[in-house]
């Protein structure tokens, strides 16, 4: 069995609600053991490894019993020029007992035949593609124009003139330039022990190359974040560690209370999810950090 997976246009075959993500242009029911006895076809294999990749967590002592197909589409911005266009995707359920499913989308990956119009790409697993991610940011930037108003809300002007990033290019904190623009970094401390910064610091941060002399003591994501931030071309990611003075009770409270807004006033957020700790790092920023192949 093969599904072709090719841009959405308007042909006819879409109606009869081609704008509803929900209603599936085609379906196909078939037995789990159909699925699983089937070698030759590689359309089973992909969807017995999702399931079972997942399976853990679904915690069903037996095997699901039968498996949905269903080709839907998809909107949204996913070429330059092409604002609202729809990509079909495979969603997999998988049919437990009675009231259990689970479903699994399938998300076509860019082709040459199709260059920029599907989700999916493949991923180096030797480091991250900095080019790709600027594509990303310049398509936020060009196309998402009202919808990601950085910078912008009345929530954050209330809090802007305490803003202090990292700024990779002296190595030292300071106050969020007027037409400045950050990262903010998102990661779990974990039991590891590190510096933040207390008023009496803050002089000494300030200052050019300032954090420079603290390198050692700052955990591997915070430093992976700061090289992230400077190979992406931008100056300033916020860090809660460093970018908040913890003795300073005015401005701490203000900022905790406001972390939502800084987050998402943030022009891109960087996620740490690998690891248990902070000095996990981020994989993929520094050769040869990364081991194993990855898809997004
Ligand atoms: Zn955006």
């Amino acid at each position: 069995m093969t599904i072709e997976l090719v841009p959405a246009g308007s042909e006819a075959e879409e109606t009869p609600n081609p704008r509803n993500i929900y209603d599936p242009i085609t379906k196909n029911v078939r037995t789990w053991e159909d699925v699983e006895e089937t070698r030759d076809c590689p359309l089973c294999q992909v969807i017995k490894y999702a399931v079972e990749d997942t399976r853990t967590s679904w915690l069903s002592p037996s095997g699901p019993h039968s498996c949905e197909l269903m080709l839907k589409r998809l909107h949204g911005w996913y070429s330059a020029d092409r604002m609202h266009f729809g990509v079909r995707y495979l969603e997999v359920t998988a049919k437990f007992d009675w009231n259990t499913s689970h479903g699994i989308e399938l998300l076509p990956v860019e082709s040459e035949e199709y260059p920029g119009y599907f989700p999916g790409c493949l991923v180096d697993p030797q480091g991250i593609d900095v080019g790709r991610v600027r594509s990303w940011l310049s398509g936020c930037q060009n196309e998402h124009r009202d919808l990601c108003r950085h910078l912008e809300s009345p929530q954050f002007r209330k809090i802007r003139e305490h803003i202090l990033v990292f700024e990779v290019e002296q190595q030292c904190l300071v106050y969020l330039p007027v037409d400045g623009r950050y990262f903010a970094l998102s990661y779990v401390q974990g039991n590891v022990q590190s510096l933040r910064t207390l008023r009496g610091h803050v002089q000494s941060f300030m200052t050019q190359n300032g954090l420079l002399s603290i390198n050692d003591q700052l955990p591997k994501v915070i430093l992976d974040a700061a090289r992230l931030t400077a190979q992406l071309g931008e100056r300033y990611p916020w860090v809660d560690a460093l970018c908040i003075v913890r003795n300073n009770t005015a401005s701490k409270d203000l900022l905790i209370c406001a972390m939502n807004t800084i987050y998402e006033s943030a022009f891109l957020i960087i996620f740490a999810v690998t690891g248990t700790d902070s000095n996990a790092g981020l994989p993929g920023v520094r050769p040869t950090q990364r081991g194993r192949s990855a898809y997004c």
